[in-house]
C-alpha cells in the first residue's frame, strides 16, 4: 500500500544516561502520527554507523544532537515531505541515497534511524497492523522471544572492577512471556538479597543490573546460580539459563585479554570460556573475543560453536556485508541485532534475513543508552528470532520492552521460546 509522508521532525531529548538523543516524529497524509526514541551505545563497534554529536564542549560536554535534529527538520524533511512510498524499503533507500556515505556519517545514523523507526510504526498503523505484524517477513513464523535480563553490570556500563560487561538470566524453560518476566523479576530480587547479605553494594549499572565490586566473572556466576535456585527455578535450559556478554573488545589490549588481573592470549581466553561453560549453565556467549581478533573467533567457533550460541556484536555491527563475511569464515553462529548499528529498519531486516538463510541465530538488542521506545520488542516478535535482551527487569526504559512483550502475548496466540 503506497503511503504519503507529510512531515518529519526531530527534537533533542535525554536518554536513560542523561545524554542527549533524538525524539523523531513522522506525520502521514492520512493523519497517522508516529514517534521514535533513538538509542545510543557506549561499548560500540568501530564499524557501526556513525551517530553525529555536536562537539560543542559548552553544551552537554559536546554530546548534543542539535545538528542531527537539524538534519531531520531540514534536509530529510525536504526529501520526504509530499513523497509517496510503496513501502518502507523505498523510504529507507531514499534516506541512504540522501546521506550518500557508507556509514551514514553525513546526516548521522541517529538522525536516519529515528526517521526509519518512526516510519515503520506509522506505516503499520496506517495499514491497521500491529508493528510486529508489519515487520514480519513473508514465510517467517512470528514468536515471543526469550527475554535475557541483564542482572549484573560491569565493563564500561558500571563503575566497578568487573571486566565482563553483562551477566544475563534467560528463562528459556518458562511457558510464556508473562512467566518469564516473573522469573526474571524473582531472580533479580533474590540476587539483590544475596548481594546485600554478603555486604556488596546494590547500586545499579547503566542497564539496570547490580554493579557489585567483584573481580572474577566466575564469582558472579556462582552468585547467579545461587539466586536462580533460591528463587525456585532450575539453573539451565529447562529452567533459567545464563548468558554472557563480556564485550571483550573493551579489555583487549595489545593482543591480549586483561581479565581480573590476568593477561590472556586468545587461546587462553577460549580455555577460560570452556571452563566457564562446563562449570555453569551458560548457554550463550556474546563478544567472547574482540572485534579485531578474527583468527581467535575462528578458533572459538571451532572449539565451542556446537556447545553455546556464539553471538557477534562489535565484530558484526548488524552489517549485512560483515555478517556475510563472518558466515563464510565460520566466525560465530549468531548475530546481535541493533537497529542503530546499521541505521535503518530495512537494512536490519536484511541482516536478519542473511542470518536466517545461513542457519544463524539473531539476538535482538537494546543499547545501554535507551528511551522508552519499544520498537525492538516488536522487531524480535515479528522476525521470529526467539530471543531479545533489554537489560534488567528494572528501570522504565528497560522494562518498557518486556512489558510490550506481555501486551503482545495477551493480544495474540503466538508461541513463546527459542527457535529450535
Ligand atoms: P552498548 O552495549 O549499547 O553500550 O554498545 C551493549 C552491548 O555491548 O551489547
Ligand atoms: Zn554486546
Amino acid at each position: 500500500m503506497a503511503t504519503t509522508v507529510s512531515k518529519v521532525a526531530a527534537v533533542q531529548i535525554l536518554d536513560s544516561r542523561s545524554r542527549p538523543t533524538l525524539a523523531t516524529t513522522i506525520t502521514l497524509s492520512d493523519g497517522t502520527v508516529a514517534r521514535a526514541g533513538v538509542p545510543s551505545g557506549a561499548s560500540t563497534g568501530s564499524r557501526e554507523a556513525v551517530e553525529i554529536r555536536d562537539g560543542d564542549p559548552s553544551r552537554f560536554s559536546g554530546a548534543g544532537v542539535l545538528e542531527a535534529a537539524a538534519h531531520v527538520n531540514g534536509e530529510i524533511n525536504e526529501a520526504l515531505a509530499g513523497r509517496t512510498f510503496a513501502n518502507l524499503e523505498e523510504l529507507d533507500q531514499t534516506l541512504i541515497d540522501l546521506d550518500a556515505t557508507t556509514n551514514k556519517s553525513r546526516l548521522g545514523a541517529n538522525a536516519i534511524v529515528g526517521v526509519s523507526i518512526a516510519a515503520s510504526r506509522a506505516f503499520a498503523a496506517s495499514q491497521g497492523q500491529q508493528l510486529w505484524e508489519y515487520l514480519q517477513p513473508t514465510g517467517v513464523k512470528a514468536r515471543l522471544p526469550v527475554p535475557h535480563f541483564n542482572v549484573v553490570n560491569g565493563g564500561v556500563h558500571a563503575p566497578n572492577n568487573l571486566d565482563f560487561q553483562e551477566f544475563m538470566v534467560a528463562p528459556i524453560g518458562a511457558p510464556s512471556i508473562a512467566e518469564a518476566v516473573r522469573a526474571g523479576s524473582e531472580v533479580y530480587a533474590k540476587l539483590k538479597g544475596i548481594l546485600a547479605g554478603k555486604g556488596f553494594a546494590t547500586g545499579l549499572g547503566d542497564e539496570g543490573g547490580f554493579a557489585p565490586q567483584i573481580d572474577r566473572p566466575e564469582d558472579v556466576l556462582a552468585l547467579l546460580v545461587h539466586a536462580i535456585e533460591e528463587a525456585g527455578y532450575r539453573p539451565g535450559r529447562d529452567g533459567v539459563a545464563i548468558a554472557l556478554d563480556p564485550a571483550s573488545s573493551e579489555f583487549y589490549r595489545e593482543g591480549s585479554y586483561q581479565v581480573a588481573g590476568e593477561s590472556l592470549s586468545s587461546t587462553e581466553m577460549i580455555n577460560r570460556y570452556e571452563e566457564i561453560i562446563s562449570a555453569y549453565p551458560v548457554w550463550l556467549l556474546e563478544d567472547g573475543l574482540a572485534e579485531s581478533d578474527w583468527q581467535g573467533w575462528e578458533q572459538l567457533t571451532a572449539r565451542l560453536g556446537d556447545r553455546v550460541e556464539l553471538v557477534g556484536d562489535d565484530i558484526l555491527c548488524t552489517n549485512p556485508v560483515i555478517i556475510r563475511e563472518a558466515i563464510s569464515r565460520h566466525v560465530g553462529n549468531a548475530a546481535l541485532i541493533k537497529v542503530n548499528q546499521i541505521g535503518t529498519v530495512s537494512e536490519t531486516l536484511e541482516a536478519m534475513r542473511i542470518c536466517r538463510d545461513a542457519g544463524w541465530a539473531q539476538f535482538v538488542s537494546h543499547r545501554s543508552g535507551e528511551t522508552e521506545d519499544t520498537f525492538i520488542a516488536d522487531l524480535a516478535v515479528g522476525a521470529g528470532c526467539g530471543h531479545l535482551k533489554s537489560g534488567a527487569p528494572a528501570r522504565g526504559e528497560r522494562v518498557a520492552k518486556y512489558n510490550r512483550l506481555i501486551e503482545i502475548e495477551t493480544a495474540s496466540t503466538l508461541a513463546y521460546g527459542l527457535v529450535t
